[in-house]
């Protein structure tokens, strides 16, 4: 078979740890052999990082601007510990945040869904992709400990110095405040990255918020989700036959659990915070997670959900057996495939993408694993593969598939 030629660079992102030997053996087992790989390649490794002054970790954001389509490799975000293990010159800030910064974009997170991995909620049949704002909130707050009598107001002063002023409570005693805001600009952001999310898989799109007890703020929320899909969006979905729906918070949780999935729940960014982490755990497995950041010009960064797998790392260092899931790093490079054959009319790359997940998906199926996975899986006698065995038991799959 010849080689898939590319038309677009990827930008690719490498990292750390266990995931950056994950990614080697990755392009060397599962896309070098079938694909001519044009890649522009940013090294986001920590000790790169520190000696660029993180400046790769901006050059690679921008670079996704510019080419669409990105695949990152978890990265270390540094902490006292790093500081010394690496020789930082500073505690460098999270890459994910970084790039988040620069995409300004909302995180898609969807489970990889396998048979004999099942699902803790059992009418669960299909993925549920969960969208975060990933936008101020209780995450950007002032907060003051009140220490006792008085009254406390919500001032606004506007640029020409009028104000708005808001009695929030006249306290009788000690008690705890807290100020949260949000942008429109941002708001508005996240609709549109979800409209074109919802779009882009063929899925409905549920938002909710809790507008009824938040009559300004969260149901500016709903407002603007309102109007830009009826200016923008509500053709396109008529077209394509999905659907948008709000409802309440709670109202939503409790459809969620009785759904079958098979949609994106779009989240503010404290619920999306509380609920991802519940939608992955009542999935399985963090390792079966795959996530995407989706910018509102369109630019897409594919990722695994978990970290560097330290732990596992430190024992691939003293030359132990390691047994590591690369699931979820190898749907990152087939996602960004996927999306790179679309935009290019390159329809047997996006090909590829989709045999190279039905090849991971039959190898688990076949009972062939990573520990973690054996931990969890239905499967009678699983064969326990390690990290590279792995790897190549998908590649033997791929080549039935091809
Ligand atoms: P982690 O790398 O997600 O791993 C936590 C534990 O989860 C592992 O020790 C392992 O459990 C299990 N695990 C996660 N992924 C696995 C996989 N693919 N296969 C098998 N087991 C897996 O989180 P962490 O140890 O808290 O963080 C390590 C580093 O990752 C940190 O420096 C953090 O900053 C970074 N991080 C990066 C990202 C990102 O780039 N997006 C996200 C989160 C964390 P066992 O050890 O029990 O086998
Ligand atoms: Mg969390």
């Amino acid at each position: 078979m010849a080689k898939i030629q590319m038309k677009t660079p990827l930008v690719e992102m490498d990292g750390d740890e266990m995931t950056r030997v994950l990614w080697k053996m990755i392009k060397e087992e599962l896309l070098s052999p079938y694909i001519d790989l044009k890649t522009e390649y940013y090294d986001l490794g920590l000790e790169h990082r520190n000696e660029t002054n993180d400046q790769v970790t901006v050059d690679s954001a921008h670079a996704t601007l510019k080419y669409g389509v990105a695949v990152k490799c978890a990265t270390i975000t540094p902490n006292a510990a790093r500081m010394t293990e690496y020789h930082l010159k500073e505690m460098w800030k999270s890459p994910n945040a970084t790039i988040r910064a620069i995409l300004d974009g909302t995180v898609f997170r969807a489970p990889i869904l396998v048979k004999g991995i099942v699902p803790y909620v059992s009418n669960w049949k299909k993925p549920i992709t969960l969208a975060r704002h990933a936008y101020g909130d209780v995450y950007k707050n002032v907060e003051i400990k009140v220490p006792g009598p008085g009254k406390a107001e919500l001032v606004y002063t506007a640029a020409d110095g009028t104000e708005i002023r808001e009695t929030i409570h006249e306290f009788d005693g000690p008690g705890i405040l807290q100020g949260i805001h949000n942008t429109e600009k941002s708001i508005r952001s996240f609709a549109h990255a979800c409209f074109n999310y919802a779009v882009d898989t063929k899925q409905d799109l549920w938002f909710s918020t809790k507008d009824t007890i938040s009559k300004k703020y969260d149901h500016t929320f709903k407002d603007i989700f309102q109007e830009i899909y009826e200016q923008e969006y509500k053709a396109k979905f008529e077209e394509l036959g999905i659907e948008y729906f709000y409802t309440l918070i709670d109202d939503a949780v409790a459809r969620v659990i009785r759904s079958e999935g098979g949609f994106i729940w779009a989240c503010k960014n404290y619920d999306g915070d509380v609920m991802s982490d519940m939608v992955a755990t009542a999935y399985g497995d963090l390792s079966m997670m795959t996530s995407v950041l989706v910018s509102p010009s369109g630019a897409y960064e594919y990722e695994a959900a978990h970290g560097t797998v330290q732990r596992h790392y430190y024992k691939y260092l003293k030359g132990e057996e390691t047994s590591t899931n690369s699931i979820a790093t190898i749907f990152a490079w087939s996602g960004a495939l996927k999306k790179r054959g679309e935009l290019d009319a390159l329809p047997e790359l996006t090909a590829f993408g989709e045999k190279l997940e039905q090849a991971c998906i039959k190898t688990i199926e076949d009972g062939k694993m990573t520990k973690s996975l054996a931990l969890i899986s239905t499967c009678k006698d699983p064969v326990i593969l390690d990290s590279l065995g792995f790897i190549r038991a998908i590649r033997e799959t791929l080549d039935t598939l091809l």
